[in-house]
């Protein structure tokens, strides 16, 4: 696929060439160093058309030098390269563009943006970031060299610049970085968690909240520290909340829900609220929590029946999983007995430990746990629980 899409651009470079030459009316003085510059141009395409990369690459940083008149050519070919993963080449050319005498500041400053990808691709973030804060200094490329500078600082965990680059972005390109500021927020209010400054880190929450209303995560760590600190009633609302921003993430939290509830002993109520809760949720989750409460309080067999009437709307292997424990609690009366049931069991668990069971709806990225940021794709807050039959 690289091949070709470099036999492509080979063949454009060429093409462009032979317009450049009919499209002008060359002088005589002018034609000469056209044909040289022609020469050492299709001298270069063979060697890339030729797979020899290395001498491809010595022959167009030499005109690169010399010449801008193959200027955007010269800079997809290096763009080429990074794609390709041949970092180094593709910043050899792109700096042997910059280094031009008399190179236009148009031209110089897309060199530059290509070099700071370059050197970004190569995970040199230091270097990167200096040439696109002198981008965003000069007013070239802005948009993109603050994009750039945002994912650098991400890179680094620096989110307080984080944030400001991306606040800065969204007012130069009018795209909503919301969600991402808050995230970047409540990085920094856990942060500041593990290090005892509670305050700090509600400030930081409250920060998240205000920028994206509806920020789950930042409603979770709240609940969390309410929970930690034995304020139950607090929790619960804060978890209550953070289902209404979106319910989605709520097999994460709903066995904290849970405790907390028991522990201001108001398990009716929760029970109340699971019965309505299941009816438009899709995972299995609060089924799992409301069958183990109705098993406590009423006992197995009412469990049981309820399992297994949700198992009919909601086919799920979790939900089998409980059914069988619930089964060999209430039925196993012999060594033997017990011993079906755990080999049961076993598959059962095996079937489980082999499925992820969060995805991000981005790119497809498959994990066992939920990941705030996608550790393929890097968006934020698009990893959520798989719904199915094997999964929530
Ligand atoms: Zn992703």
């Amino acid at each position: 696929m690289i091949e070709t899409v470099g036999f492509i651009l080979a063949a454009l470079v060429g093409i462009m060439i032979g317009i450049n030459l009919n499209k002008f009316k060359i002088e005589r003085k002018n034609l000469k160093r056209l044909e040289k510059l022609n020469h050492s141009y299709f001298k270069g395409l063979n060697y890339l058309l030729n797979d020899d990369s290395d001498r491809a690459i010595d022959v167009f940083i030499e005109l690169a030098k010399t010449s801008n008149e193959t200027f955007e050519p010269q800079l997809a070919l290096g763009n080429l390269y990074r794609r390709k993963g041949e970092v180094d080449k593709a910043i050899k050319l792109h700096q042997s563009l910059i280094s031009q005498p008399n190179l236009p500041e148009s031209y110089r400053t897309k060199a530059l943006l290509a070099m700071g990808k370059d050197y970004m691709s190569a995970g040199l973030l230091d270097r990167a970031e200096v040439l696109f804060t002198e981008l965003v200094e000069i007013e070239a490329y802005t948009p993109e060299a603050l994009y750039s500078l945002c994912e650098i600082y991400q890179q680094e965990k620096d989110w307080d610049e984080a944030i400001k680059s991306a606040s800065r972005y969204q007012i130069v390109s009018g795209r909503k970085m919301s969600n991402d500021i808050a995230h970047f927020n409540c990085e920094l209010a856990e942060k500041c968690l593990k290090e005892h400054n509670d305050k700090e880190a509600q400030g930081y929450l409250t920060s998240a909240l205000s920028i994206n209303p509806k920020c789950v995560r930042a409603k979770l760590i709240e609940a969390r520290e309410f929970q930690k600190n034995k304020k139950w009633k607090k929790a619960i609302d804060a978890y209550h909340d953070a289902l209404v921003f979106d319910d989605v993430y709520a097999s994460e939290y709903i066995d904290e829900m849970s405790f907390c509830y028991s522990q201001i002993k108001k398990c009716d109520q929760f029970k109340v609220f699971l019965l309505e809760f299941i009816k438009s949720y899709q995972g299995i989750s609060p089924v799992l929590v409301l069958a183990q409460m109705y098993k406590h309080s009423e006992g197995i067999e009412k469990a049981e029946k309820f399992v297994e009437a949700q198992l009919v709307e909601k086919p799920s292997v979790r939900g089998l999983d409980l059914l069988l424990k619930l089964n060999l609690e209430k039925n196993a009366q012999s060594p033997e007995d017990v011993t079906k049931f755990q080999v049961l069991e076993q598959l059962v668990n095996k079937l489980l430990a082999q499925k992820p069971n969060h995805r991000c709806r981005k790119c497809g990225f498959g994990a066992k746990k939920l990941h705030w940021q996608c550790p393929s794709c890097k968006s934020w807050g698009s990893v959520k629980p798989i719904y199915g039959l094997e999964t929530e």
